[in-house]
């Protein structure tokens, strides 16, 4: 049995969950679904990240104090949650007691370790990024990312020596060739670093809103270099060393493109600077893009498009859970942009959903009540869907450890259409009832079985559903893989229902 464990960004909770927040979270959930189905040990994060100037604004602008504004938000993500069936071990918020113990163990050993320093810190700041920015990453004294004036700041600063990195973590790169993926975003962090690493200001004089530094209490961490630890706050370090050893090298972080500088190139440098192993595996994400701009609230605001009617809530209540879940997942390669549009969502569903999955449930379960009396026939050995079921199910398996969602369920599409061409070659609905029919019924269900274990990550309320309608007990989830995911293991005999179309057709405007 292995180990996996998972984490999302914890998100700023200075406003409600969008769709890209929903989107990496959607595809940690698949992941961590999929190794639990495999037997896997499993822990899977989220979380909110709560401090830093922003927040303060935020909630200042709201009249609340700090902590109200963030136990609203964070529960708000937490709602969304619930709401997209993501089934995380543990959520982590950075203004708990336990994080701030970690954070201050963890910085006070690289502060003994003699890498974090005392300077006057002077440069163009953006107060939405929380960083500070060079003239020349800067687009003519504008922030590059919010396009709003940089304004300059000084103050004195405690810093994070990360120039001594930069040739262990070009050998680290070297010795683990895995460790950030996809390859294009671990060339993009490779040259951020081959572009020389300068020493980072980590803390903040200006705020009082954050983690204080607790050799010198004037200064609170900067939001970003307390909120990366919050992937160690969450295995005990610093309380638990064995929890550290059994996580810590079995950890996967999955990200959004815009947090390679702090995940790919401060986070193992941090790491290094604690006597600690970096993260395991790195693995990046690209955006959801509407119209070319990045999906997200601030941008949104900014671009003016109103993106305020697609939080993922609402989407769910126009789609249903699922469906947003399988749409999150299939349409886009994980690591690539893509774009999002309300009219992708309605072809996917209508081609996927109703006309492949959907109707294959659909006419098997017809056809069993009305010439197998309800009743599941037993698959045979040589069904010529064995195969086809073999291939759905090593493909899926070893798309699912690559961290491809996508390509998963292509595999796993690839034998509900086979089971449905078999159908209509065999026509079973003109056939009387009797042996022939059985044996068709039998093998096409044994189809469906497998579809529902394979679709169970990414579409676990459709799996069950699909499961009991077939005439099964217990879930396709509980199964044990190695075991069940195997063509034949169904002994019939089941009472298999027919019920409401899984998905019915959503009438798109044209
Ligand atoms: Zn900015």
């Amino acid at each position: 049995m292995g180990r996996f464990y998972i984490t999302t960004p914890i998100y700023y909770a200075n406003d409600a969950p969008h769709v890209g927040s929903a989107y990496t979270t959607v595809n940690a959930d698949a992941l961590a679904r999929w190794h639990r189905l495999a037997g896997d040990d499993v822990k899977f994060l989220t979380g909110t990240d709560e401090h830093g100037q922003k927040m303060a604004d935020a909630a200042a602008k709201n009249g609340f104090s700090p902590q109200e504004w963030t136990d609203q938000v964070s529960e708000r993500f937490r709602e969304a949650w619930s709401v997209l069936d993501i089934s995380y071990d543990d959520f982590i918020r950075t203004t708990e007691p336990r994080h701030y113990a970690t954070v201050q163990k963890f910085l006070s050993v690289i502060y003994e370790n003699g890498y974090i320093y005392t300077d006057v810190y002077k440069g163009l700041y953006c107060v939405s990024c929380e960083d500070y920015y060079t003239i020349e990453a800067s687009d003519d004294g504008m922030c590059p990312i919010h396009h709003s004036p940089l304004t300059e700041m000084e103050e004195e600063n405690w810093f994070f020596r990360l120039s001594a990195f930069e040739d262990r973590l070009l050998e680290y790169y070297a010795e683990n060739p895995g460790f950030v993926t996809p390859e294009t975003k671990r060339n993009e962090a490779l040259a951020f670093i081959k572009s020389g690493l300068r020493d980072i200001s980590i803390t903040r004089t200006s705020i009082t809103w954050g983690v204080p530094v607790p050799w010198d209490e004037r200064h609170v961490f900067y939001v970003w270099y307390d909120a990366l630890i919050n992937y160690l706050t969450a295995i005990g370090y610093g309380q638990d060393d064995d929890e550290v050893a059994i996580w810590w090298p079995n950890s996967h972080h999955l990200i959004g493109k815009e947090i390679i500088r702090f995940h790919c190139v401060w986070w193992p440098a941090m790491c290094m600077a604690a006597g600690l192993e970096p993260a395991h595996h790195v693995h990046v994400n690209g955006w959801l893009l509407v119209g070319g701009e990045k999906l997200g609230k601030t941008m949104a605001a900014e671009g003016g498009v109103n993106l305020t009617d697609i939080e993922p809530i609402a989407l769910t209540k126009e789609f249903g859970v699922d469906p947003l879940r399988y749409y999150l997942l299939r349409e886009t390669a994980l690591g690539n942009d893509g774009e999002f549009a309300l009219e992708s969502i309605v072809a996917r569903y209508n081609t996927d959903l109703a006309n492949n999955l959907g109707n294959l449930v659909a006419r098997v379960t017809t056809v069993v009540a009305s010439k197998c009396a309800s009743v599941a026939p037993a698959p045979s050995g040589d069904s010529p869907l064995r195969l086809a079921a073999e291939s759905a199910l090593q493909g899926a398996a070893h798309a699912w450890e690559d961290f491809a969602p996508q390509r998963a369920l292509e595999s796993t599409w690839s034998l509900i259409g086979a089971t449905n061409a078999y159908l209509e070659t065999l026509a079973p609905w003109k056939m009387e009832p009797g042996e022939q029919v059985d044996a068709v019924m039998g093998d096409a269900l044994e189809a469906i079985r497998i579809v529902a274990i394979l679709v169970s990550p990414a579409m676990p309320g459709v799996a069950e559903e699909i499961w009991r309608r077939i005439g099964l007990t217990g879930s396709p989830a509980s199964a044990p893989f190695s075991r069940y995911a195997v063509w034949g293991q169904s002994a019939g005999g089941g009472r298999v229902v027919k019920g409401d179309p899984l998905f019915p057709r959503i009438k798109s405007d044209e």
